[in-house]
């Protein structure tokens, strides 16, 4: 039963995988081993750096490279541990440090600010074999707030957290903590004070109620995120971020939201989103993947598909998807000009990709 059941899973699979572009998918399994033999030692990882409008001809060779160089760094940190043996939690939580550590993407030392000049960060990770989950939202000094995320699904009764309490909770855990001003780049400063200049524009012409539309669909959502599947079949996924330039009021987007940022289920995949934090949210995009794979029969190339291109873009909301299955198909999905994302396989081929179509 189990065995015919996972031959429809493979043709599924195989037809999915060929309706889907090359640029946005890959394919992890070897398909004549995977229908006589389960993927026993089957292992990826996928991550990414933000997506949104990112065009080549806004980037110099140097900046380019820069980024490649850091994504490949991320993505080695986990794969060396998925290699050894090592669990898809600790590959994902090694991979989103080296992120956060970069003042390149928006997490962690990049983080953007808000509209009073702080930086807030939000993050998640969840267990695909426990379905436990860690979140906190809005901290200002834990230095890696993956660790915070991972600190709360470990170690406390609670999946979610946020601001002085969560800051607490990190004390107590022994987490670095640093002085927000640890935060401040002065790049993202600048990005700051653009948005508002133009939010000054905006307001005068169109009035309040479209302001935000113009600003957010020319943004670049820097946020990181990694999932990956372990050689024991296990999933792993994982996000972290500022979140969106110049939000107020304690403003907290999708990142540490689990179901919309984050989600992992063995008996599906494990999936981290980039973008425009209200539509993932009332999308529930994350989950909605999961389920469609779950009760809808779905490969995780179909879902990703519907869900980011149809979904989503009919909704309204901008952004992507990084997501590996359970049986090691890995999709890198956005609507989006590009996607700062990378994958590696368990052969080892890395694939590191920016922009979208022109690339
Ligand atoms: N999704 C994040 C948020 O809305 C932003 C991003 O992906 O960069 O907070």
């Amino acid at each position: 039963m189990y065995k015919r059941l996972h031959i429809l899973v493979v043709i599924l699979l195989l037809i999915g995988c060929k309706e889907n572009s090359e640029q946005n998918s890959t394919d992890f399994t070897e398909s004549e081993t995977s229908i006589s033999t389960p993927q026993k030692e089957n292992f990826g990882i996928v991550i990414h750096g933000g997506a949104g409008t990112i065009l080549k001809k806004n980037m110099t060779p140097e900046k380019e490279a820069e980024y490649r160089a850091k994504l490949e760094e991320a993505i080695r940190a986990g794969y060396t541990i998925l290699e050894a043996g090592g669990t898809s939690l600790d590959a994902i939580t090694a991979t989103i440090q080296v992120m956060e550590n970069s003042p390149l993407f928006n997490a962690g030392k990049g983080a953007v600010f808000t509209n009073e000049g702080t930086n807030e960060l939000d993050t998640s990770i969840m267990d695909g074999k426990t379905l436990n989950a860690g979140a906190a939202a809005g901290v200002t000094t834990v230095k890696n707030p993956i660790l915070l995320a991972r600190a709360i699904m470990d170690s406390s009764e609670h999946v979610m957290m946020a601001r002085e309490g969560a800051e607490k909770f990190a004390k107590e855990q022994g987490l670095e903590i640093v002085d927000p001003s640890y935060f401040y780049t002065e790049n993202r400063y600048k990005s700051l004070e653009r948005i508002k200049e133009r939010e000054k524009t905006e307001l005068d012409h169109d009035g309040q109620a479209s302001f935000y539309d113009p600003i957010i669909k020319d943004s670049k959502f820097g946020t990181v995120g990694c999932v990956a599947l372990d050689k024991d079949g296990n999933l792993a996924a994982g996000t972290s971020t500022g979140g969106m330039t110049n939000k107020r009021w304690g403003r907290i987007g999708d990142s540490p939201v689990i179901g919309a940022g984050t989600y992992a289920n063995n008996k599906t995949c494990a999936i981290s989103s980039t973008g425009w934090g209200e539509y993932f949210i009332r999308g529930v995009i994350a989950y909605d993947i999961s389920a469609m794979m779950e009760y809808g029969n779905k490969t995780l190339a179909e879902a990703s598909s519907l869900v980011i291109q149809d979904k989503l873009s009919k909704m309204g909301g901008d952004g992507g998807i990084i997501g590996i299955d359970h049986e090691g198909n890995a999709v890198m999905e956005f609507n989006t000009a590009g996607m700062y994302r990378a994958s590696m396989n368990r052969k080892g081929e890395l694939y590191v990709g920016i922009y979208g179509d022109t690339e």
